[in-house]
């Protein structure tokens, strides 16, 4: 569903990605673990081309990325986003949040984007808020319909960048739940999270980055009580 080959990436002089390799099977749960400014977000953002990259290929389900156009919105749809910060329509209601995407970028009739948001609000658990705006909502609800969102336009690929950072303690776990479910209902994923217990559960494989290179590759288990690399095993020593 992803293939990441020789890709490399700088920001001036800084090498931010170096020679990511990265096939992700359709279905599979990845986690992505490292220290601040080890190139998490960066990775995560070239997947739906956030970021261009300076040499190597990604492709997601067998396609080149676009660089522009009809066919780089196509795959912005394709590979839905989920950040830190929730980045909700202030002036749009719940379900007009929702319904956005389906509608300005796959041309759905407005009937149709209606009924999969409602179905798509209740999945996440908060349907009986739809009608209210963004800021009456709390930080892990408006996470929630941030999934939402990033849902209705049927992607094949997910993308979390930190998504229960800026959340407060007891509003993790109804975002965690909700991704939970969805890597049970067999979506690709791609998570950076902090969340060692949802690790642990949810990661099919766990993917460890240090100075912009991939340390580690391999299941959740091997990596939390086998860490090969020094810099793996000073991580888990800061963390656990
Ligand atoms: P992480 O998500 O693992 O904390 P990032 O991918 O955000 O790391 O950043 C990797 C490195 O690239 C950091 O040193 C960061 O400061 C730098 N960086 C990230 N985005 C930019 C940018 N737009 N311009 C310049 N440097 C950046
Ligand atoms: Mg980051």
């Amino acid at each position: 569903m992803i293939a990441m080959h020789g890709v490399q990436k700088h920001f001036g002089d800084l090498h931010v990605l170096r020679d990511i390799e990265l096939d992700v099977p359709a279905g599979q749960v990845v986690i992505v673990l490292g220290p601040s400014g080890s190139g998490k977000s960066t990775l995560c953002r070239t997947i739906n081309r956030l970021e261009p990259v300076d040499e190597g290929t990604i492709a997601v389900d067998g396609n080149p990325l676009p660089s522009e156009g009809k066919a780089l919105a196509a795959l912005r749809a394709d590979v839905g986003m989920v950040f830190q910060s929730f980045n909700l329509f202030a002036h749009k209601t719940i379900r007009e949040n929702v319904m956005l995407g389906p509608t300005k970028v796959r041309k759905a009739k407005k009937e149709e984007a209606e009924k999969t948001a409602q179905r798509l609000l209740e999945r996440v658990g908060i349907a009986n808020q739809a009608d209210k705006y963004p800021a009456q909502l709390s930080g892990g609800q408006q996470q929630r319909v941030a999934i939402a969102r990033a849902l209705a336009m049927n992607p094949k690929v997910m993308l979390f960048d930190e998504p229960t950072s800026a959340l407060d303690p007891e509003m993790v776990n109804e975002v965690l739940d909700v991704m939970t479910s969805l890597a049970k209902e067999g979506m690709t994923m791609v998570v950076v999270t902090h969340e060692m217990g949802f690790a642990r559960r949810a990661g099919d494989r766990v993917i460890f980055m240090a100075d912009g290179q991939i340390v580690e590759d391999t299941d959740p288990e091997t990596f939390f009580t086998a860490p090969k690399s020094d810099r793996a095993k000073d991580f888990l020593g800061k963390i656990l």
